[in-house]
């Protein structure tokens, strides 16, 4: 099989406190759930229940209104206790359902009642997709019907691009999925196919994930509607960050042109997506689980778990034993700070945050030895806070690192100062926006310089300038 990977830059992404893959564990269900009533990109949907009310797993408690925005379920069945704000890292506040549990079960873990797909035209499949709340659980978290909107399949061909490239340890939960339920997955690439109008499945599958490749192609031959499409597979590099839609995309157009293809139109989707179109569609069920790597250096027994959304991160570490010692803090006095995603390109969030559609893995990490044992020191002696402080002003020593790995082919060092310093002028918004925010640079750098979040943070200004 072909093998396609970017040419420069990018690294091998070991972490040995992600957790191992291959199996998951079912987690207990969360005494409280807390469901924000908006997207992971802030469009909010309007709420249909009103606090006091009891409702029941699975049913609609907000109602998606216009582009951006999606259906939202209640993930366990219980008590509407309060409306909160919810104030993530992104900049949006949204409001949100407390919901505490109580009542009884009526979807998942009860005997599956399997539906027909395949006599359903593509605009039913749509609505389905759309009443059950279906977003990219493992991109932005836009709603499917929304992406599918931006292509028309009377006049291009569409391919639809499943990414199953495993270049960070955090993917766990997509990789363990992945095997768990290759079937529903491969199914679920089909309807989506079907819904979105695309005549092609391709599976971009990482170079080290041959066993993986063969369980998926399998699948599809064993799939009678598999038939109706044109499904291939080809294999990527494995080095971060192969993952990232923009070098995704250009791989695929290399292995286009070697198959001669017929040019078209691309969307990219992951597993989690597709798993989650197929209990949508075949179970009718929407989105009220997902599969999360839980770990770091902080948690003692770092694991995949199958988790509601809406389940507090706190809740997720008890179930991998608790923590080993007390995650690193932004203050001494400040609470223990987790984050979600991957420690690459994580953002920090509270004990309280929610599980979302989107949380691919949530983690908290100890405190450098070194930086623990400064700090308690420092608060005796103030002298050893000044020279803490002196050492915590990280200069670069000019090794080039940072550009050896930027598979963009920038200079992340040179931004960065230029930034650093006030000169960010239209010369930098081309380069600025060629970045993928993968992070790379600033985990190869000695000096621990927070360079892709000082350019991430710049594209947002540059972007505000340019418009
Ligand atoms: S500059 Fe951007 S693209 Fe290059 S390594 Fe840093 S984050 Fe990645
Ligand atoms: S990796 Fe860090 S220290 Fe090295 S050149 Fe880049 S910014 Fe400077």
């Amino acid at each position: 099989m072909k093998y396609y990977s970017f040419s420069k830059g990018g690294f091998n992404f070991e972490d040995r406190f992600a957790p191992a893959r291959e199996s998951s564990r079912l987690a207990f269900l969360p005494e409280i759930a807390i469901v924000p009533l908006s997207t992971e990109t802030g469009a909010r949907s309007y709420p249909v229940v009103s606090v006091g009310q009891h409702i029941e797993e699975g049913m609609l408690i907000a109602r998606g209104q216009g582009s951006g925005s999606a259906n939202i379920h209640s993930p366990i069945p219980g008590k509407l206790l309060k409306m909160i704000k919810w104030e993530p890292a992104a900049p949006f506040i949204s409001d949100a359902f407390v919901i505490r549990l109580e009542g009884s079960f009526k979807k998942l873990g009860k005997p599956e009642t399997l539906h027909e797909w395949t006599e359903l035209n593509r605009f039913e499949i749509e609505t389905l997709i759309n009443s059950n709340g279906v977003i990219e659980m493992d991109g932005l978290g836009r709603p499917l019907c929304d992406i599918f909107s931006r292509y028309d399949a009377a006049r291009e061909s569409i391919t639809l691009l499943v990414r199953c490239i495993f270049d960070d340890p955090w993917f766990a939960a997509d990789y363990t999925l992945c095997k768990e339920r290759t079937e529903a997955v491969v199914e679920g690439c089909l309807i989506t196919a079907k819904a979105a109008g695309a005549d092609r499945i391709v599976f971009a599958v990482s170079s080290n994930e041959k066993e993986l490749c063969n369980l998926l192609l399998k699948a599809v031959k064993q799939n009678e509607a598999a038939a109706q499409f044109n499904i291939s597979a080809f294999f990527t590099g494995s080095r971060y960050p192969q993952h990232s839609n923009f070098e995704v995309a250009s791989v695929f157009s290399r292995y286009e042109k070697s198959e001669n293809l017929p040019a078209g139109k691309t969307i990219i989707l992951g597993p989690a997506t597709m798993a989650a179109v197929y209990d949508a569609v075949v179970m009718r069920i929407p989105p009220l689980e997902r599969y999360v790597a839980v770990g770091g250096s902080a948690v003692k027994h770092p694991a995949v778990i199958k988790a509601r959304i809406g389940s507090r991160l706190r809740d997720l570490f008890m179930e991998c034993g608790g923590f080993r010692c007390k995650p690193e803090s932004a203050a001494a006095s400040a609470p223990p700070l987790t984050a979600t995603g991957s420690p690459l390109l994580g953002r920090a969030v509270s004990l309280d945050e929610p599980l979302l559609k989107t949380s691919r893995g949530v983690f908290a990490l100890a405190p450098k030895k070194r930086e623990a044992a400064m700090k308690t020191f420092s608060a005796v002696f103030p002298i050893v806070k000044k020279i803490f402080t002196l050492m915590s002003e990280n200069v670069c020593i000019n090794c080039g690192e940072c550009r050896n790995v930027c598979p963009a082919k920038l200079d992340p060092e040179d931004i960065y100062k230029r930034i650093k310093n006030g000169r960010h002028d239209d010369t930098m918004l081309p380069l600025i926006t060629r970045c993928l925010g993968c992070g790379c640079c600033e985990a190869s750098c000695p000096s621990k310089l927070p360079l892709c979040a000082a350019i991430v943070r710049s594209t947002f200004k540059g972007a505000a300038c340019a418009g």
